[in-house]
């Protein structure tokens, strides 16, 4: 099997930002219903792949290494969804204009700081980036830049463009960098589309 044939995503990258496709992976979250994409340890280093975090030889080694140790997989995965909600309840606070809870913002903390633990600055010609460390065996690897992309967002002017679809049903985070900051769905096809059909139907029954 080739390691460099990209595979087509298996998430819905919708949200232009990493932390928020990720905060989607909990689908029809304000359903009473609310779909886990995140099933197993494999499906984090799927959205790794998907989203660019890894490279693909490496989600597919971690996810491979995760067999050997499905208990210790296991407790990642907990974490990874741990962090997911702690960064949904902060950037949803911040959304809704509520006050952000201390406990989340804890939670997030922990997150932060061990991706700052396992992170050094690398010198990349006249700048300088973000490294992660080469942790081949190391089934936290996905958290860290999930964990500092997300404090990135927190931190930047960004975030004041963080938009929730306009579907009721759907709701999913998306980053508005559209020219006017009014784009209303997550996606067009996804959810736009749909709504202008609900919008035409209704208008036909009026009609009648
Ligand atoms: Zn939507």
């Amino acid at each position: 099997m080739s390691q460099n044939n990209s595979r087509p995503p298996q998430f819905d990258l919708i949200a232009g930002s990493v932390p928020l496709d990720f905060i989607n992976t909990l689908d029809d979250r304000f359903s009473s219903e609310p779909q886990e994409l995140l099933k197993t340890y494999a499906d984090l280093t799927r959205f790794a792949e998907d989203t660019g975090i890894l490279e693909q030889q490496q989600a597919n080694h971690l996810a491979h290494v995760s067999q050997d140790s499905p208990r210790e997989a296991q407790r990642i995965l907990h974490a990874a969804v741990a962090l997911r909600e702690a960064m949904f309840t902060v950037i949803w606070a911040m959304v809704t204009k509520k006050p952000v809870p201390h406990a989340a913002l804890n939670t997030f903390n922990e997150y932060v700081r061990q991706a700052a633990q396992h992170s050094s600055l690398v010198q990349v010609k006249e700048n300088f980036e973000w490294r992660f460390d080469d942790a081949r065996n190391n089934l936290e690897a996905p958290l860290w830049p999930i964990a500092r992309a997300a404090a990135d967002l927190l931190s930047s002017d960004h975030l004041e463009f963080v938009r929730a679809c306009a579907s009721e049903t759907c709701q999913w985070l998306f980053l508005d960098v559209s020219k006017n900051h009014r784009r209303r769905w997550c996606d067009m096809t996804r959810c736009g589309n749909r709504a202008k059909v609900r919008n035409f139907y209704a208008r036909q029954k009026k009609q009648r």
